[in-house]
């Protein structure tokens, strides 16, 4: 079968692999389709950041490996000991991996396991393939109402879901978000489904921008007016809450001043440098700020996976309006390529497989 496989920086191969063998506990999907993230993008242009060189204490898995962790598609074959799931039934993937042993899994964080790894990063499985072999207990039915091109989707709203969250806004909480990239776009949506009206983005890119205003932000754009002041001005001095999600110097402090004092920032991107603050704005003003790290695993029954699947079939978001392209899994290079021009106008890009 085809599969995409990550050599290293600016080196993605669609090459015919073996395929896996199908274990007790596993299922078999056939996948239809499956984004390009964020963090497979950073892969690309400066990796391997988070795809192992060496094996992976836990999985084993090192370069070269297939990318792929936003998939969904449906079920052509069950392990002998799976009996929850079925042939035929449309599938999306939560790719956590987790040890089950360390201080964090007995907590029920396996978020946050000391040997976590993530299918299509650190763990076999990714998504860019024709098939996947994937353990039973990572797997998130569909409903009817959700196709498997949106399934897809749903490990990026998670990501958003879980950000949220971590902000723990109240009712009527204003918000800043630096950043409309996908997740970026991902939090205004989830803010919005969840009544927060007063929500402002900050994102330079006219397209990004635009897409933020449609769900019903106040944008700004930081090239022709200064954000924090513009954010300060409109919020009697500061937000409740602010999500840094571009991962830039400048991003990361403005974030920071633009919430009130004792307001909260969730830093959400991964940094590919670091970056230079003073930490007098957080301790003069007792302002809080936390990272936020994927999403819960499965075996929690308030995993973002299962409130954004539900929140899909609701219709309380709009996953289809951050797809800008949809390309074949031979095009992939294409795709990463369409995603580091800062002239182009893709936010999220599916690979249907
Ligand atoms: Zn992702
Ligand atoms: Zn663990």
């Amino acid at each position: 079968m085809k599969a995409a496989l990550y050599y290293g920086q600016e080196d993605v191969r669609v090459e015919t692999v073996d395929a896996d063998r199908v274990g007790p506990g596993d299922v078999l999907v056939d996948v239809a389709a499956c984004g390009i993230c964020g963090s497979d993008l950073h892969e690309y242009t400066a990796g391997p950041i988070f795809v192992p060189n060496a094996p992976h204490p836990m999985t084993g898995v090192s370069l070269p490996l297939r990318m792929g962790h936003e998939f969904a598609g449906r079920i052509s074959e069950v392990g002998r000991d799976v009996t929850n799931l079925s042939v035929g039934d449309t599938v999306t993937v939560n790719p956590i991996q987790s040890c089950g042993n360390c201080r964090f899994c007995a907590a029920g964080k396996r978020h946050l396991c000391a040997s976590i790894a993530l299918i299509g990063v650190s763990a076999d499985g990714g998504g860019f393939a024709e098939r996947s072999v994937i353990p039973a207990e990572n797997v998130v039915p569909l409903p009817e109402s959700v196709p498997p091109q949106q399934g897809a989707l749903i490990e990026p709203f998670s990501v958003a879901l879980h950000a949220v969250r971590r902000a723990e806004l109240t009712v009527g909480d204003s918000v800043a978000v630096y950043g409309s990239g996908p997740i970026g776009l991902a939090i205004v949506q989830v803010l919005h489904a969840a009544g927060t009206t007063d929500v402002f983005v900050v994102e330079p890119r006219a397209a990004r921008r635009e897409l933020a205003g449609d769900f019903g932000a106040m944008t700004i754009n930081p090239i022709e007016s200064d954000a924090v002041r513009r954010v300060k001005a409109a919020t009697d001095g500061g937000t409740d809450a602010a999500f840094e999600v571009a991962g830039i110097e400048q991003t990361y402090n403005a974030a920071i001043s633009s919430t009130k004092r004792d307001g909260t920032v969730v830093v959400v991107s991964v940094f590919e440098d670091t970056v230079e603050t003073h930490p007098n704005s957080i301790v003069m003003a007792e302002r809080t700020v936390r990272g936020t790290m994927s999403y819960l695993a499965n075996d929690r029954a308030d995993g973002e996976f299962q409130a954004v699947t539900k929140m899909f079939a609701d219709g309380q978001l709009a996953p289809d309006q951050l797809v800008t392209s949809v390309i074949s899994l031979s095009d992939i290079v294409t795709g990463f390529e369409s995603l580091r021009d800062p002239e182009s106008d893709d936010i999220k890009i599916l690979v249907e497989v």
